[in-house]
Parts: structure tokens; sequence; C-alpha cells
């Protein structure tokens, strides 16, 4: 059954493994249009032949994204609507334009100027050179191109500049939930909002592209490539261990920017976790830097790493976030601890975190007096819960719609502080990578990574125990290399079985998910490849 005749039907789909179904009407709201991949057989297994046939545009993500020491070792590309993760569970990685297009809006009475809604197409990286700009700093050069369009031609210096970051809120996320965002529409009227911007590498996730926003180059220089990360040593292992940013091997404005004012600079940031550090910076480990200000989630409230870091005492059990779930709670009228059905305080993904985390937020900014001096203070933040949302509940979910607001109203308090207590400041508004819908409304085959490492252990007859796959992701496989060396097995003959890899091979009931029934011969991905072949593969695809 080809993609196109998939989507007009009401599509039943078993969630998890056949325990219940789970009925709905995608209706005429199409994004399986533009998610819509073409055969769904291919006639060639060949490597190269597959991920030549790729869109450039998709081969030139791949390639910013990957760093030949530390990336996956085979590359694979499922074939859109597919998606890595499971039924209940999506993924986000990929070079596909529903992941790669995000807002980036910047609004800054004064310092940015009111052109509303700006076409073409930008990236994250071009926040570097333009806060460079903005600070009349010279930064050294990185891939990212000014904001033209946004700023003047002189350097304007405001005394402050917040970058937020709604995590795993692309442009279709937006689009998804029109009319739940007022103040951001606010600011793209009043500010500089580009329609077309880009995260620009894949895989689309965390700690990449915020590393990308803070240095103003891909993966490939900065060396953040994904979450799971292998080290120089060999060894795979999670990206900023023990929140050490020495991963990032590129500084970033706020590391440069704080140098050149002698460290006069406030610079801080407040977020989820370890996998957004690359967007603020090094704090003391940058030669000549001092130990900036960084408070992640933990627990109920904030901590940082002391060695190059330093965080505000009173920010480490951070009152409030019981009555910010008590509120919530309330909101439908019953006391339960719950919301939509969900424990409030059990995982980051509902309005209350939000509004704790703003409150935090807001605390540390008056209290440091951020803003208050002449030279320019950066400050950053991540709203993880959109992103959970994301994960646990999809997109389409009601959860999604309510936490959006919800970080939409906390912009709206942040702009009231600093009209308030600052009055001369910049904020960007951004993201890390969109959002995929549910297999609902596309149909998609979501990759399920268990089973995919099961059954390339089942082709190459790995014995007992071991297993050639060291680490899975949501882009290709890390392997155990000496598994592989053993037993005399090639990225590239992983990505060739890979290639012919079907939705019956990578479902190990014996029946398949209803609506899914004929589906059994369809490829699971458009391409599968050795990771480090991708510059002969962008070759390729340039010359036909
Ligand atoms: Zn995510």
């Amino acid at each position: 059954m080809t993609r196109t005749m998939m989507t007009g039907v009401a599509l039943l789909v078993v969630v998890a493994v056949g325990t219940y179904v789970l009925a709905r009407d995608d209706g005429n709201d199409s994004p399986a249009t533009e998610l819509s991949g073409d055969d769904r057989s291919f006639e060639s297994n060949d490597w190269m032949k597959r991920a030549c046939a790729l869109p450039e545009d998709e081969l030139v993500r791949i390639r910013r994204g990957h760093h030949r020491v530390h990336s996956e070792d085979v590359t694979i590309v499922p074939l859109p609507p597919n998606y890595s993760g499971s039924f209940r569970v999506t993924s986000h990685s990929g070079p596909w334009h529903y992941l790669q297009n995000v807002p980036l809006v910047l609004y800054g009475p004064g310092h940015i100027r009111p052109e509303g809604r700006i076409e073409g197409e930008v990236s994250i990286t071009d926040v570097y050179p333009t806060v460079g700009h903005l600070t009349g700093i010279d930064l050294p050069a990185r891939t990212g191109k000014l904001l033209r369009a946004a700023v003047g031609a002189k350097a304007t210096s405001p005394k402050l500049i917040v970058t937020i970051v709604w995590d795993g809120v692309g442009r279709n996320v937006l689009e998804r939930w029109e009319g739940r965002w007022p103040t951001l529409e606010r600011l793209e009227r009043e500010g500089a909002s580009y329609l077309d911007a880009v995260v620009g590498s894949s895989p689309s996730i965390t700690p990449a592209t915020h590393a990308s926003l803070g240095t103003g180059s891909y993966p490939m220089e900065h060396g953040v490539t994904a979450i799971e990360y292998r080290a120089s040593d060999g060894k795979v292992r999670g990206v900023f261990p023990g929140k050490d940013p020495s991963d990032l091997q590129l500084s970033t404005f706020a590391d440069e920017i704080d140098l050149a004012l002698g460290n006069e600079p406030l610079v801080g940031m407040l977020a989820w976790k370890n996998w957004q550090m690359g967007m603020m910076g090094h704090g003391s480990a940058h030669e000549g830097g001092d130990a900036d200000q960084l408070a992640l989630a933990s627990g109920h409230g904030f901590a940082g790493n002391n060695a190059f870091y330093s965080t505000p005492r009173y920010l480490k059990r951070f009152p409030g976030l019981e009555g910010r779930a008590e509120e919530l709670d309330l909101e439908d009228g019953e006391a339960d601890g719950r919301w939509r059905g969900h424990d409030i305080l059990d995982q980051h993904d509902n309005p209350a975190w939000v509004n704790w985390q703003t409150d935090a937020a807001i605390e540390m900014l008056g209290r440091e007096g951020y803003g208050t001096d002449d030279a320019t203070d950066l400050f950053f933040m991540n709203y993880k819960p959109t992103d959970i949302v994301g994960h646990q509940h999809n997109m389409d979910s009601g959860e999604m719609g309510d936490t959006l607001e919800a970080q939409d109203a906390a912009l709206g308090r942040m702009i009231d502080f600093l009209d308030e207590r600052v009055k001369d400041y910049v904020v960007v508004l951004t993201s890390d990578h969109g959002n995929t819908p549910p297999t609902e409304r596309t149909g998609a085959w979501p990759v399920l990574q268990g089973q995919l490492q099961a059954s390339i252990d089942e082709h190459f007859d790995v014995p007992g125990k071991k297993s050639l796959v060291r680490s899975t992701s949501a882009v290709g496989p890390f392997l155990d290399r000496r598994v592989a060396k053993e037993l005399g097995v090639t990225p590239a003959d992983v990505a060739e079985f890979l290639n012919g890899y079907t939705v019956r091979q990578n479902f190990k009931e014996p029946e398949l998910p209803r609506g899914y029934e004929d589906r059994g011969d369809e490829n699971v991905l458009a391409a599968a490849f050795p990771s480090d072949r991708i510059d002969s593969i962008l070759r390729c695809a340039r010359n036909s």
C-alpha cells in the first residue's frame, strides 16, 4: 500500500503490543502529505545507491550533524513518516523539514527592528553572530550568519539578552496549536520572526542543537553530536558527564562576550539538565573565563557544577513547586494531586513545572541583578516540559496544548518583568527541534530499536550473550567494535542488511498490529549507510 493510499482512511492502530485499540480519523488536517515518502520498497540494498538517492538538503543536514569520532557507526534514515521509537513514545531525530523547522523570534524595543514575519531559510547558528553584532564584540567566525533584517547597522549593546528555548516546539507544534501562544505571536509582530528557521543538522536532538545555538556552528565542528556519544577513547557514554563542559569543542558567544568584557557580564542559565549546557558555555573551563551561573533542575531545586560554575544558594531547594502543583491540581475542581490523569510532581511534563521554573528564573534575574549595569548580561533558559509531553503523550495531545500555553504565559511574565525591571533588553526565542505526530495521524511505522538490534544479531549469527550493537540511537546503532571485528562484520554489512529491513522483521509478535497487516513487506528505512561515508554520499548526490 502506498503512503498516499494510507492517508485518506481512518487508521486503526494497535498501541503497545496488541493490548488495546485506538481508533481515530485523521481528517483532512494532513501533515501526512508533507511527511509522505514515495515507494515503500526499493530495488537495491546497496548502501551507496540508497543513500545517494536521499534529497540533497537532508544529506547536508546529516553531514553537519556527523562527527568522525563521536557519531554512531551506521546511520539510518527512516522512510518518512516512519521514526525511531514505539507506538507510544515518539522521537524527533532526523533531517526532515517537520523536525528541522523551528521558531526563531527576536524581540527587543530599540534593538530589534519590528520587521514582523520574515521568509527565507536561516539557521539557529545565526544567533551567535547576531548577538555578537548587538554587543559590538568581534566573535571568532563560525558557520552562522548575521540575521541582518532583525538588527540595525551598529551595535546597540542591550543590558540583557535572554535566550529561551521551548524544547521540542518546532513550527509544526505551533501550527498544530494555533491560538495557544498569543505572547509569542505578539513578539513575532513587534519583533523579527524567521518563519523558515531550521536547526540545520541531524540528529535534531537537544544537546546537539543547543550547542549549535551557543557556538554558531554544527556538531561536525563543535563535537556535541547527540545524547549518546562515542568518546575519544572509543567508549560510548552520555554527553557532558557530571556536567563537565569539555565535550563542547568550541567556545560559545557567552564564553567570548564574557571574556571580551573582562568577565564583567553576568552569565547564567536555568534549565533542565546537562543536555542544554552547550547553549551557555564552559564557565571557568574556558581559558580566562569565570564561574558562570548554572542552575539545572535537581529534585525540587536546581544544581550546577562547582568545578566550573556557580549556583545561587537559594536555588538549591527552591520553594513553591507544591503550591504550583496545587494550583494546577485544582483547575479541574478536584484535589487529587493529578492533572489530566497524571501525577503532577512525578515528571516535568506539565504547567506546574513551567510556572515554578519561571518563578525561579525571575527570582534569579532579580536577585543577581541581571541587566542592571552597562555590560551586556546573558541569560539562558530551556523549557523542557513541551519536549517531555511530546515523548510521553504526543504533540496532538491536550497535554501539549496546555503545556505550550503555560510556556507562552511564562514568556509573558518574563517580558513583563523585563519591561519593568530591565527596560533595555533583547529576547531570543527558538527551539531545538520539531515534534513527531502520532502514528494515528500519519500511519508511520515506529522503528523499534530493541527489535532492530535483535534482528541485526540474528542476521549475523552473533553467538550467546554478545551483541553487535553497543548502543542504539534514533539515527542508528553504535556497534560493539570488538564483536564486529571478531565476526568480521563491517558497518557497510550492517547497513546493507538494514536497507532490506521490513516492517515484518521489525515486529516480533506473530501478528502485525491492526492497520499494518498488509504492510509487512514495506521497507522500514529510506537508507542505511556507514556514517563515515557521508562525504562521498553527498558528492554522489550532488553529481546525480
Ligand atoms: Zn526530546
